[in-house]
């Protein structure tokens, strides 16, 4: 996400903080400053559901998913969140060696900034999409250069004991974004979890040089997301999933919250909303 959409407000105010943006680069920058302290606060790690736990700082992410036979670990947060998601692995009682895959939703500094100190600290291998491979091996301002051991095609599958974890190409936020699912066995069942790229819009959305099929990608990733079977909903930053609001709604006894079947259509819905908006705005502020 780019400076100028930082903090989560919903559509309308994002919408407004864009085009205030490009009014006042100075108070945006001054306010984006703030946003990126405020995102890396600490937050102590905790258990999500199975073997997934949350690693991440306050306002972005990091994802833990353990196995006797080492780790995945999702998402490295900007390259000051490193240190506080070598903190929470270590708090949590597992070892930064046994991490065996690190892994990316998308190439943007707040997600991927802190992969080069999470890459020297574990000595994993990373594995991301070809689009996202290109910007995080040359590397870019706030974005460490990190080598990219593997490069995986949509469909593409890792496993570690007995979990995989599958790479769905879900372009638009990024032209590499990639959705993570994993189902997870469950008192008999299967629980299936799954890692949300983005699909919040931070760039322009007709005639945009740098990404000509943009708009297509959206749409196609909105139709394919949809078919992606989902109980568990987590996503790059906290405030998508509801986070702090789920954590105040654990109790012993009670259904885990963070369980919620009904939760990623309806993200998904608000979502295309949002792009289809936006895409309405950005049409007609250039046909005038
Ligand atoms: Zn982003």
């Amino acid at each position: 996400m780019p400076y100028t959409v930082l903090m989560p407000f919903p559509a309308p105010a994002r919408t407004l903080l864009y085009a205030l943006a490009a009014l006042a680069p100075l108070a945006s920058a001054q306010s984006a400053a703030s946003s990126r302290v405020a995102w890396n606060r600490p937050v102590a790690p905790f258990n999500i559901v199975g073997p997934v736990y949350y690693v991440g700082a306050a306002g972005v992410a990091s994802f833990l998913i353990t196995t006797p036979h080492g780790h995945f670990l999702i998402d490295g947060g900007f390259s000051e969140t490193a240190p506080l998601i070598e903190r929470n692995i270590a708090t949590l009682g597992f070892r930064l060696h046994d991490v065996k895959f690190l892994l990316n939703t998308h190439a943007h500094f707040d997600h991927a900034g802190g992969l080069a100190a999470l890459h020297r600290a574990t000595g994993a291998p990373l594995a991301v999409s070809a689009p996202d491979a290109a910007v995080i091996s040359s590397g870019a301002a706030s974005l460490p250069a990190v080598p990219v051991a593997r490069i995986l095609a949509d469909g593409d599958s890792l496993t570690l004991g007995a979990l995989t974890l599958t790479a769905h190409l879900t372009p638009g936020h990024t032209k590499g974004c990639t959705t993570w699912t994993l189902p997870v066995p469950s008192g008999g069942s299967v629980l299936h979890v799954l890692f949300f790229c983005s699909a919040s819009v931070v760039a322009p959305l007709v005639h945009n040089a740098a990404y000509p099929s943009i708009a297509d990608d959206y749409r196609r990733t909105f139709a394919a997301a949809r078919l992606l079977p989902c109980d568990v909903f987590l996503a790059p930053h906290p405030f998508q999933f509801q986070m702090e609001e789920k954590l105040a709604r654990r109790a012993p006894g009670a259904p885990n919250p963070f369980i919620d079947p009904a939760e990623f259509p309806r993200y998904l819905a608000q979502a295309q909303a949002d792009f289809e908006r936006e895409l309405k705005a950005q049409s007609a502020a250039r046909r005038r």
